[in-house]
């Protein structure tokens, strides 16, 4: 893997096509208003238990929530997601986004990855060969060499961090509150939106529902009983199970 990468978007427009774009709370509030979907986006884990990588203690904690499973407790990390599943209703028909100077953070530090535990490469990107053979140096050793690029990617870090309590709080006015074990699958929803922007505009404060997980490995299934927690394998109706 190469230490450092030039970059030089072509405009091709391919990020906007087939994504489900990561939104902050406040970018998906204005998503909402503008009349798009959200794609709500689901996974837990047990503190250093199942579901929970080692080596990114650090950096799943801070992006998750506590909730009640079972008799159990376990962490949530939620993404709320433009929900594009062809072309993003902003890209118009010569491929400009027609919201560019307000797009989301996600869209502007695209292609830099946002989890500092994924390396940059540019085969898991969709930008074509040449947008990787021209420019300036975009990252080196992993880290972003413009400053104002480093300076969005943090922000949306913090933003992940910032903004978990109260997703879990839009999950829990909204019935979203069943999860897939980190690493096994996570669970996706497409909540109504005018009701997802009411939860949003009333956040409840240490409302606390009851949570379960989806598991539908049998082995999976036992070790996770042993702990008390909460599981469910029937065939879902409110959400999709998407298992790895
Ligand atoms: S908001 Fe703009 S930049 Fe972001 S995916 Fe849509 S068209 Fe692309
Ligand atoms: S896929 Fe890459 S090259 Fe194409 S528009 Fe997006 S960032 Fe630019």
């Amino acid at each position: 893997m190469t230490d450092s990468l030039r970059f030089a978007c072509t405009g091709c427009g391919k990020c906007c096509t087939g994504h489900h774009v990561p939104l902050t709370l406040d970018e998906s509030r204005r998503w909402a208003h503008s009349g798009g979907q959200v794609v709500v986006l689901i996974e837990a884990f047990v503190v250093d238990g199942p579901g929970m990588p080692a080596d990114q203690r650090e950096h799943v904690l801070r992006r998750s929530y506590p909730v009640p499973c079972g008799a159990s407790e376990m962490r949530v990390s939620v993404t709320f997601a433009a929900f594009n599943p062809g072309r993003c209703r902003n890209l118009d028909d010569n491929d400009l986004c027609t919201i560019y100077e307000t797009r989301p953070l996600v869209c502007r530090i695209y292609p830099v990855e946002i989890n500092p535990h994924i390396p940059l490469r540019p085969e898991n990107k969709d930008c074509p060969p040449e947008a990787w053979e021209q420019g300036p140096e975009l990252i080196h050793g992993q880290l972003p060499v413009d400053p104002q690029l480093a300076a969005l990617v943090q922000a949306s870090r913090q933003a992940d961090r910032d903004d978990i309590a109260a997703k879990v709080a839009v999950c829990q006015a909204l019935g979203m509150t069943t999860s897939a074990l980190k690493g096994n699958g996570f669970t996706a929803y497409l909540p109504e939106m005018t009701a997802f922007a009411a939860a949003l505009a009333h956040l409840a404060d240490g409302q606390q529902g009851s949570w379960s997980l989806h598991v539908e490995d049998d082995d999976l299934t036992v070790k996770l009983r042993a702990l008390g927690l909460q599981l469910t394998s029937e065939a879902p109706t409110y959400y999709a199970f998407i298992g790895f």
